[in-house]
């Protein structure tokens, strides 16, 4: 592994679960079992909720038992924040849960009795009924815990059961969400928890591409990509699918299939690492485009400093993404850089007032038009060259290069915001993505 500084900290995300932690066993079932989830845009009208509840109807004629996630409606989850926007500068968290997951209420409800109209049983549930336990950390509450029971109960009577994708609830009965994008996180950890065959990601692409399609009109779709490479890709902004759901498939070893909704083409599996991955260094490029970077001038150089500073930072559940030391003044003083999400920055802001006055820093600047892009690919840990064809790259496409971190498999720069997209282009076609290995 590369230096754990410069691989970026994941700061308070401590990893979720273990065996032992299920409310019941993670067997096999007897009767094979699939968990399928749709995304907003794969429900959107009455037409595709049809769609979807007619394919999940297909597997259960097939023999299969049923387990349906579903996202809000369209753009229903961006409408309801507008709305929170409009009503507080500042709403709660906790409300923003009760709020957001009304969203997944609805569709749930519109799935089932979709089912029904086409003669087959359903019963939708939402976290709370289901039993899906979380943290309290609200907005971003992780899974602790999943009840097989009543899940299993519906199932045997012969029941598809659709349950709200991204939300839960905590010890103490409050309602808790995800985080964006989070209901393939739902579908993962279910399929995780009641020994799915597969689970399979609904979409409106039809698989996992080497990069954002809608910004690099030529990238290409990946037939089989690695736990480790759609990791790294997701946790680098490849919004087609949320990290902590290939933390649940890498762990518990079920198959994720990405796919289209709208047809029966076969799309992305994301699995155990096979030999022939390794043969393209770069398998992918991502881009983070919200992000903002925060320095803190005169930290004292001296042991304990980045401690304090990052707990701070991690007991309020900022994540932390690159983190630069600049040493000066004969090695007495560093400024330190790191960067954040943008929907982080005023949190983050706070804590770093606070501790500049608290530590006596000489002060704080941030710069909130950044933007990371990453080349990706389990073939890196062997190749060479990987570095300078990136870094060429962008040295003749003009893009300035404002910090550098690397790990295993990933290579990051940040870059200008409004570089972003053109960088992103420069990167996939340095790396002759679009022509298949
Ligand atoms: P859903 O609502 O179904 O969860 P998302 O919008 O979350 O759908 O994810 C699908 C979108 O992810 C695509 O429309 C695409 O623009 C974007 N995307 C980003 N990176 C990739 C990638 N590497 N491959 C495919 N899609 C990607
Ligand atoms: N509806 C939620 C969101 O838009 C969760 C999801 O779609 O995965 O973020
Ligand atoms: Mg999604």
């Amino acid at each position: 592994m590369g230096n754990p500084v410069a691989k970026g900290l994941r700061v308070g995300a401590a990893d979720a679960l273990s065996l032992n932690r299920w409310w019941g066993p993670v067997s096999s079932p007897t009767v094979p079992l699939i968990v399928q989830k749709f995304g907003g845009t794969s429900v959107a009208n009455a037409e595709r909720i049809h769609r979807a509840a007619r394919r999940a109807i297909r597997a259960k004629l097939e023999g299969k038992q049923v387990v349906l996630v579903v996202s809000a409606m369209g753009h229903t989850t961006d409408e309801l924040l507008k709305l929170a926007g409009e009503v507080s500068a500042d709403p709660p968290k906790r409300e923003l849960d009760m709020l957001l997951t009304t969203g997944e209420q609805v569709s749930i409800a519109l799935m089932a009795m979709a089912i029904h109209a086409a003669g087959h049983e359903a019963i939708s549930l939402t976290g709370a009924q289901l039993g899906l336990l979380t943290d309290s950390v609200h907005t971003r509450a992780r899974i602790q815990r999943i009840s097989r029971e009543r899940i299993d109960r519906e199932l045997a009577a012969g029941r598809i059961v659709i349950v709200a994708g991204f939300q839960g609830i905590d010890a103490g009965g409050e309602i808790t969400t995800l985080g964006r994008g989070a209901s393939d996180t739902t579908a993962a950890a279910l399929a995780s928890v009641l020994g799915a065959e597969i689970c399979e990601i609904y979409t409106d692409v039809d698989g996992v591409y080497t990069t954002d399609p809608r910004l690099v009109p030529q990238a290409r779709k990946i037939d089989r990509i690695s736990y480790d490479t759609m990791l790294e890709m997701a946790a680098a902004g490849a919004a087609v699918m949320h990290s902590r759901a290939i933390e649940f498939g890498k762990k518990y070893r079920v198959p994720i299939h990405v796919r289209s909704s709208l047809t029966d083409a076969p799309g992305t599996l994301i699995m155990t690492e096979t030999k022939g991955m390794e043969d393209a260094a770069v398998q992918g490029v991502t881009l983070k485009q919200d992000l903002a970077s925060i320095t803190l001038a005169g930290v004292p150089n001296r042991p304990g400093m980045a401690a304090r500073i990052f707990s701070a930072i991690a007991a309020k559940n900022v994540l932390v993404d690159d983190i630069v030391q600049n040493v000066y003044d004969d090695g007495r003083q560093a400024n330190l850089t790191f960067s954040v999400s943008a929907a982080d920055l005023a949190e983050a802001k706070r804590i770093c007032a606070d501790l500049v006055r608290e530590m006596n820093l000489s002060g704080m600047s941030v710069d909130d038009g950044v933007a990371k892009v990453s080349a990706i690919g389990v073939g890196m840990r062997t190749a060479s060259g990987v570095a300078s064809t990136m870094f060429s790259a962008l040295a003749e496409g003009g893009v300035n290069i404002h910090n550098i971190s690397t790990s295993e498999i990933v290579l990051s720069c940040l870059v200008r915001r409004e570089d972003g997209p053109r960088a992103l282009q420069l990167v996939h076609d340095a790396f002759g993505l679009h022509v298949a290995p």
